[in-house]
């Protein structure tokens, strides 16, 4: 296996998410819940941010797509029309000593012929299929007539109203439609943190065209999509393709590759470029009864579009991050941990610290805070040496901190110092919202 080359570890990334208020266990006071995760006060801002990039690639800079937001609660045919109800299921092994569970395709090839538990050696039941779709029942009564799912993809939300979508928005094939939003999944292994969870965010855009041109905007949106890690500065040695194989690929897919990211634990699947072909749209024409096909007002033809998805995790994306973010080195015999968040994705993007609280630095270093409030998220610290206010600026991932000194009061000078080389440059106070805004474009 390649070796990790970064400074990260699991455990690292989980304590310092606790520590500065990224990410904590879900109900914690109660031993925690294995599967759920809470976003703190730096991890929303960071979430959000996140999101609010893939959308502005994928909607505002794109002429052909419009966002969505859809229900989680949909009507439980069309999970059975998407073929989740038969097919979304993961082989299931216990042990029936300690009670452990286990993906079948997780336990290795030695243990399974053998039927003995990888942890305790006892024995294994035979493999079941396992649904893990969330169900529930909607209304009073529990009974199989209201039976409701929680959504295990945001997909089929796009799909029930293309048509919606094309009547009140007059878009042509080949157009696509976006969405951010939470989907389910009982996975029955949850580990490595916010990698694997029961409850998650997803970033999905279908893209709607004819049959025929499918593989030809399958191979554009794989370039499309690697192109965004690109620019979001993602270690490019830290991404590869994976190519699904016959045993793999999805029950709706045509052609499947996922973009993998080397995390602490491995290459792991961090979005997926499907070709779903026409099956979706097919399938809701078949159990609804309604038609699902595209009238082409120019050529006047009708045939049900074939959809390439690209299919992403908001909450992956967001441990991907911060792995990727994760740096330690040196300074004057001590380690500072610092994180390299873009500037665009940073959750403070500038701290405002007065060198002294006394002598009217504090009112001063507020009044320059709230000159930058408006266009920049800020933050404002004035507990313990500059020093130590700088390392911490560096582990929530601060790309600038402004001091202000005695020599601020004199000629309206400010510190302007960099996380990541630790340079600072002295400038003028009127200065600063335009040296920040081009010291953030010219970041790479
Ligand atoms: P896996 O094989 O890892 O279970 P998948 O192939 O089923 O994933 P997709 O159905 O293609 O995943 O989902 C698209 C994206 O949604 C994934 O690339 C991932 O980023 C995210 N995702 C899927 N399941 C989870 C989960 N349980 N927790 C967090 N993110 C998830």
């Amino acid at each position: 296996m390649e070796e990790y080359q970064g400074k990260a570890t699991m455990e690292k990334i989980t304590s310092l998410a606790k520590r500065r208020g990224f990410v904590f266990q879900s109900s914690e006071i109660y031993g925690g819940q294995s599967g759920a995760w809470d976003y703190g006060p730096l991890g929303v801002e960071l979430k959000n941010r996140i999101a609010s990039l893939w959308w502005k690639e994928m909607t505002r800079l794109q002429d052909d797509i419009v966002g969505l937001d859809s229900s989680i609660l949909m009507h439980p045919r069309v999970w059975e029309a998407s073929g989740h109800v038969e097919n979304f299921t993961d082989p299931l092994i216990d042990c029936k000593k300690c009670k452990s569970r286990f993906r079948e395709d997780m336990i290795n090839d030695d243990n399974l012929t053998a039927k003995k538990c990888p942890d305790c050696g006892g024995e294994l039941t035979d493999s079941r299929k396992f649904n893990l779709m969330f169900k529930t029942n909607i209304g009073a009564v529990e009974d199989s007539s209201n039976i409701i799912y929680l959504r295990p993809e945001t997909a089929q939300g796009i799909y029930l109203n293309y048509k919606n979508v094309i009547q009140s928005s007059r878009l042509k094939i080949p157009f696509g439609i976006a969405q951010i939003g939470k989907a389910f999944r009982n996975e029955i292994v949850t580990k490595n943190f916010i990698f694997r969870t029961c409850e998650f965010e997803q970033m999905e855009m279908q893209f709607f065209v004819k049959p025929g041109t499918d593989e030809h905007w399958f191979d554009e949106w794989r370039k499309r999509r690697w192109a965004y890690y690109e620019r979001l500065g993602i270690r490019q040695e830290r991404l590869r393709w994976h190519e699904h194989g016959p045993g793999e690929i999805a029950h709706y897919a045509k052609a499947a590759y996922d973009i993998e990211y080397h995390f602490p634990m491995g290459w792991r699947e961090l979005e997926g470029v499907h070709n779903r072909t026409d099956y979706d749209l097919a399938r809701h024409t078949q159990f609804s009864g309604k038609d699902m096909q595209y009238i082409d007002q120019d050529s006047n033809e009708r045939y049900i579009p074939y959809i390439v998805e690209t299919s992403g995790g908001l909450t992956r994306s967001l441990l991907m991050i911060l792995c990727d973010a994760y740096d330690e080195e040196e300074v004057e015999g001590e380690v500072r941990t610092v994180m390299r968040f873009h500037p665009e994705i940073a959750p403070i993007t500038v701290a405002v610290l007065p060198l002294m609280k006394k002598d009217g630095l504090a009112e001063l270093s507020l009044d320059i805070q709230n000159e930058l409030k408006e266009d920049f998220a800020t933050d404002y610290d004035q507990g313990g040496a500059i020093g130590r206010r700088y390392r911490r600026q560096d582990e929530a991932g601060t790309p600038f901190c402004i001091t202000i000194d005695y020599e601020t009061k004199e000629n309206n000078t400010v510190t302007l110092r960099f996380r990541d080389s630790m340079e600072q440059v002295r400038i003028h106070r009127a200065e600063i919202a335009e040296r920040l805004r081009k010291e953030i474009k010219g970041v790479k």
